[in-house]
């Protein structure tokens, strides 16, 4: 049997259904399920993803043969249902031809409309239709689409316009009028010749007059479409393998665009920025498809509540809201009625928040697409807790619904309250996508890119933004638009990305060739500060100060659930009280580790420091940490007491000395005449220090072994904060953790220094307390032969970034000279000190576990890399059976979310 490549759809019946998104496309399998769910579709049919992949294969004559016959029989499909014929001049069926990937890539690929016009055709389509205007309307978008999309007649230039968008405004210019809808139809039909004159004259191609040569180009280009560099970047930031290729749809076209009984618009059954449970959207009368979404005419509301709102925002009073801008509810109440209910059965029929689009001809309803909606991360949050309520879904979807990364967006800093009422607001635009968002003006993608590279926080500025801007709008803080409405491509990529944007702020004058805007009499260039606040609309001037958030509402309500549900749980890596308190505050249950190093560098502490690295005496020594411990002990205290009640995990020092000593003169100067030494002296011992390759030189363990008294102090300190803490009523749980090992000799010598000393303070002090003593696995050697250090160590932490590091042998400071290459080259599919190596050096952790509990069964396991606040990295720590995991306090609700996602899955 030869393999199903194309899957028809039409009248109440289709080929395919939404769990063939993998082989249809997201669009393609949603238009199927519509067809079968009773929702009004036009007929068509869908090309699947595998035929992509043999599309950039074989190539495009190869596939054009494979598939001629199955197309070409699906093209009568549509014929038959739509009663008419493609090409035909009498009863003409046009066609749009559309992309589709499994996962939804907005406005990232090609879509071509009104297929199958041609100078023929367009008389008899006007003839058929009796609206000779509406026709020639349509075979100008035609034109100007596919020389765009397919014969590639685009700018020259950024600051350039479109070419197309030339031509139509000269035409306007000579007549002098402003909107599309005021041209005439023989200014349309001019508008044709001039678009085909200059595709030919700029491309050296001519038009293909042929319906079914249109096709085949179309369908082509949209497979191309796959590989340009907006969807590849795009798979990039999302995670999207190439291989998955997109599905083209061909439908039979409904036109929006026949009169005012026509339209076109976009609808959410909730608010995707907010996750509330409002109905809204955006439409146009007498439109096609794109002028909605393109952001070159400012779309009218969908509901009344929504057009109100709007007009409050734009300040537009009610006469002139009423009269000009009438929501659809008022405007089509019988057509928004059936809509209405129609959004609310595909949302129950999903169970989750649609995102749809349709057209109105002539009075009658048609949906085109309906997907999963973009939303930003506290719409993420809201909309699955509502869901939960409403019992739509249940508590182990509604988890699974909550992606662990886009948390992170409830946990930016919003605008100070009192800094806000103190800023100027230059104007207002529509709440596109909410956050809070600081940064100097750009105007151009590439610049966004450019100043963010070099350190700069920006905003970009633009009059609307295309798919092309991608990149820049992912490099920028915040993106502000003077055209274009709360469903344009800008406000859904942004709302995607969960990048503050304001869009359709109709006040501001951008000037691409001067780089600058006029806002309301004030000039601002590139370079100057403005400041958005995409909840409300608002844009200021100059920076608004912000503050960090708070977990509250649906968010709280989501960490209760995942704690309900997990097996791992949560620490912190923190090395001051206030990132203790962060953590805490964000759900950490202790931290998984402290590092001591970075308190030695304040200001009398590195001299005593220095002191002790430069001596050569062990009383030299002795003396200088006598020193460090009370600061030391005044450091831990104040972890223990932010953290208290829960472990905290000590790790002893671990960098090499040389990162500590004075390499300027002048600060061998100070140290020399603090320890009353001559300055070659000191230069002699720094140059000792030197080493070849310090990360695998006299580092970790290897200095509590040469210099036991390290040790000594360190336990000192921090067992004496915690007697004095435990004196004042509080619960401390120290636990101290030798670094480095590769031997358990290295271990067992310090874990005695760490006892004797523990056992002489506590007959000093005339009060004992418990507290463990573990050891930190990051180099293989103690991977794998962890039975024999769990004889003596009490836990496990894994230090997965220099344990991969070490399996790998990268160094994690040289890695950027090859890694973009590897990862070109796929020879690495991610950055391994990113996203743990579950194969290599997971498998490292899964024998050190095993082995570790053979020793002692109730052995406790942790990671404390980088990799405890990545979220596939959280799911396999809870695979192995770690205990916990440690990550930087702003990762902790992420860590949380994973861990709870983890053990449902299992
Ligand atoms: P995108 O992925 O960029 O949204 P689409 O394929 O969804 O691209 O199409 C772009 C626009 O064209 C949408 O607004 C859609 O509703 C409209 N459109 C697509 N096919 C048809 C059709 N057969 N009839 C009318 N409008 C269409
Ligand atoms: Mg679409
Ligand atoms: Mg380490």
């Amino acid at each position: 049997m030869r393999e199903k490549r194309v899957y028809t759809f039409g009248n109440g019946k289709a080929e395919g259904k939404a769990d063939m998104r993998n082989l249809l496309g997201g669009k393609g399998a949603n238009l199927a399920e519509m067809n079968l769910i009773g929702v009004p579709v036009p007929p068509g049919f869908t090309i699947t993803t595998d035929v992509c992949n043999e599309y950039f294969e074989k190539g495009k004559s190869d596939v054009v043969a494979i598939l001629k016959e199955d197309v070409e029989r699906s093209v009568k499909h549509i014929e038959t249902l739509m009663n008419s014929k493609f090409g035909d001049s009498a009863n003409p069926l046009l066609v749009s031809v559309r992309s589709g990937a499994r996962a939804s890539m907005p406005g990232m690929m090609d879509t071509i409309l009104n297929l199958g016009l041609n100078d023929d055709v367009v008389v008899g389509l006007a003839k058929k239709t009796g609206n000779e205007r509406f026709a020639y309307d349509s075979y100008r978008r035609f034109v100007q689409m596919y020389g765009d999309v397919v014969m590639g007649l685009k700018p020259v230039n950024k600051e350039d316009i479109d070419p197309f968008e030339e031509i139509i405004q000269q035409v306007k210019a000579q007549r002098g009028i402003k909107l599309d809808n005021e041209m005439t139809t023989e200014e349309l039909k001019q508008l044709v010749s001039l678009f085909k004159k200059a595709i030919k004259e700029r491309t050296g191609q001519d038009f293909p007059n042929n319906p079914m040569d249109q096709l085949w180009g179309a369908i082509c280009s949209v497979f191309d479409s796959w590989m340009n560099d907006r969807a590849i970047l795009y798979r990039k930031m999302e995670g999207i393998p190439s291989e998955w290729g997109t599905a083209v749809s061909v439908m039979a076209m409904v036109f929006g665009n026949m009169g005012n009984t026509s339209a076109t618009g976009v609808c959410f059954s909730r608010d995707a920025a907010t996750g509330e449970n409002i109905f809204n959207g955006e439409y146009l009368v007498n439109a096609q498809g794109e002028d909605v979404v393109a952001g070159i005419r400012t779309p009218q509301q969908i509901t009344k509540e929504g057009s109100l709102r709007w007009a409050k925002q734009q300040d537009i009073n009610e006469d002139i809201r009423s009269s000009k801008y009438p929501s659809m509810e008022e405007a089509m109440p019988e057509i928004f009625g059936q809509l209405n209910a129609l959004q609310e059965k595909l949302e129950k029929h999903y169970h989750d928040m649609q995102d749809m689009e349709f057209t109105v001809q002539e009075g009658k309803l048609w949906f085109l697409q309906t997907r999963n909606g973009k939303r930003t991360g506290p719409a993420m949050v809201k909309i699955a807790m509502d869901l939960l309520y409403e019992g739509q879904i249940d508590e182990k979807t509604a988890l699974g619904r909550c992606e662990p990364n886009k948390l992170d967006e409830l946990l930016h800093p919003v605008f100070d309250k009192t800094a806000l009422k103190q800023a100027k607001v230059l104007t207002r635009g529509l709440p596109a996508s909410p956050g809070a968002a600081c940064g100097q003006i750009v105007f151009f993608a590439d610049d966004a890119e450019k100043w963010h590279a070099d350190g700069h926080q920006v905003i970009m500025v633009r009059i609307e933004t295309s798919p092309e801007d991608l990149a820049g709008m992912s490099a920028a803080e915040g993106i502000l638009t003077a055209r274009g409405g709360m469903t344009s491509h800008a406000a859904v990529v942004a709302r995607g990305m969960g990048k503050c944007c304001v869009s359709g702020a109709g006040a501001i004058n951008v000037d691409y060739k001067v780089r600058s805007v006029e806002i309301d009499g004030v000039i601002l260039k590139e370079g100057d500060y403005i400041s958005l606040n995409g909840s409300t609309g608002e844009v200021y001037l100059g920076q608004v100060n912000t503050k960090p958030a708070e977990v509250t509402g649906d968010f709280a309500e989501l960490m209760k659930l995942c704690d309900k549900y997990t097996r791992l749980v949560v620490r912190t890596n923190a090395d001051t009280p206030h990132d203790a308190e962060v953590a805490r505050n964000f759900g950490a249950v202790g931290i998984g580790l402290c590092r001591t190093e970075h308190m030695f560098f304040e200001n009398e502490k590195i001299k005593a420091m220095r002191e002790m690295i430069l001596s050569d005496t062990l009383e030299g020594r002795k003396k200088a940490l006598s020193k460090l411990l009370p600061y030391q002990k005044q450091d831990f205290y104040g972890i223990l007491k932010a953290m208290d009640g829960f472990p905290v995990n000590i790790r002893l020092l671990d960098p090499p000395l040389h990162e500590f000593v004075p390499h300027d003169l002048k600060g061998q100067e100070e140290m020399a005449k603090e320890m009353g030494v001559s300055v070659q002296k000191i230069q002699q011992r720094v140059n000792s220090l030197s080493e070849h390759n310090p990360m695998l030189g006299h580092r970790g363990c290897r200095l509590g072994n040469t210099y036991p008294e390290i040790t000594e102090m360190q336990t000192m300190a921090i067992l004496s904060a915690a007697i004095q803490l435990k004196k004042e009523g509080f619960d401390p749980h120290p636990e101290i953790m030798v670094p480095l090992i590769g031997i358990v000799n290295e271990f067992d010598l310090q874990e005695k220094v760490i006892r004797e000393t523990a056992a002489n303070l506590f007959k000093e002090e005339g009060i004992e307390l418990p507290f463990r003593v573990g050891t930190m696995i990051e180099i293989p050697r103690a991977a794998l032969t962890a039975d024999y250090i769990a004889k003596n160590a009490e836990y496990f932490s894994f230090g997965t970034n220099d344990l991969t590091q070490m399996t790998y042998g990268y160094s994690r400071d040289d890695i950027a000279s090859f890694l973009p290459v590897y990862l070109d080259k796929k020879i690495l599919n991610v950055d391994p000190f990113q996203v743990l190596d579950q194969k290599g050096v997971g498998e490292l952790i899964k024998i050190a576990v095993e082995k570790g509990r053979k020793t002692r069964p109730n052995l406790t396991c942790g990671i404390c890399g980088e990799h405890g606040g990545e979220p596939s990295s959280v799911k396999f720590c809870n695979r192995v059976g770690l205990n916990y995991v440690s990550c930087s306090p702003f990762r902790v609700p992420i860590a949380r979310l994973a861990a709870a996602q983890g053990a449902i899955e299992g």
